[in-house]
């Protein structure tokens, strides 16, 4: 299983599926991405290979913001329903996320009774929870924050909010996860392998922490809101 995330001035679609495809020795059941359009978020999955993922991707679309997402699946049968992104319930929240949130049922029965929930992933109550943070006034950054405090068990995670389209948030805890430098763009992958088609340059995220990434900055942050810096290495790595 894996994530990808490509935040720049290229077409991002093709950048996805690449680096989903290098991710492809991990194992998965299924695989998906949501690219950031003038229109809106687009998502397209499905159950089985890249390659059938790759035939279900409209090409007409314009996009240089996505995420993707190659599953292992632990909560509910490898299915698209199942398959991620997943959605918040008015579409403004899109997300991947690899690894196991442990207290999933809890926070559905405390926070997420009247939601309706159209997937059987632990991974579903990680986007009503953000919506439910900004329904009660909280900011987009504030919600992400709230909603990590919540969750116990594992997870490296990237987000695209549709009211604000120029940033992909990530964060991990106990899932690898890394941030990819780049001129004028930059990249998320649960493996720098993914996306050494477009650079060498990774920064290592710490557990617990989250980060900002626009097509020119990456903000690191722990959950107290406190900046972090830490400087890129270079992967030596063939392509
Ligand atoms: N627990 C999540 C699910 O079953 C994510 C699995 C993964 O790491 O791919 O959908």
């Amino acid at each position: 299983c894996g994530i990808v995330g490509f935040i720049g001035g290229q077409d991002a679609k093709e950048i996805l599926l690449k680096g989903l495809e290098k991710l492809e020795y991990r194992g998965y059941d299924s695989a998906g991405i949501a690219v950031q359009s003038n229109s809106g978020v687009v998502v397209s999955k499905e159950k089985g290979r890249i390659a059938q993922l790759r035939e279900i991707v409209d090409t007409s679309i314009e996009a240089s913001i996505g995420i993707g997402h190659t599953r292992w699946a632990t909560h509910g049968v490898p299915s698209k329903v199942n398959a991620h992104p997943h959605q918040s319930t008015s579409q403004r929240f899109t997300l991947v996320h690899n690894g196991v949130i442990e207290n999933y049922e809890l926070l559905k029965r405390e926070y997420l009774q009247d939601v309706t929930f159209v997937s059987e992933t632990d991974t579903e109550v990680i986007v009503h929870l953000l919506e439910k943070h900004v329904q009660e006034g909280a900011h987009v950054e504030e919600a992400f924050r709230q909603t990590l405090k919540l969750l116990h068990g594992s997870y490296a995670l990237a987000m695209l909010d549709n009211e604000n389209p120029g940033v992909i948030y990530v964060a991990k805890n106990k899932s690898p996860l890394l941030v990819g430098v780049g001129d004028n763009f930059n990249v998320v992958a649960s493996d720098a392998m993914a996306m050494l088609q477009v650079t060498n340059q990774f920064i290592e995220l710490m557990d617990k922490e989250m980060v900002l990434v626009t097509e020119n900055s990456i903000t690191i942050k722990n959950l107290a809101g406190s900046i972090v810096e830490r400087a890129p290495f270079t992967a030596e790595l063939d392509a």
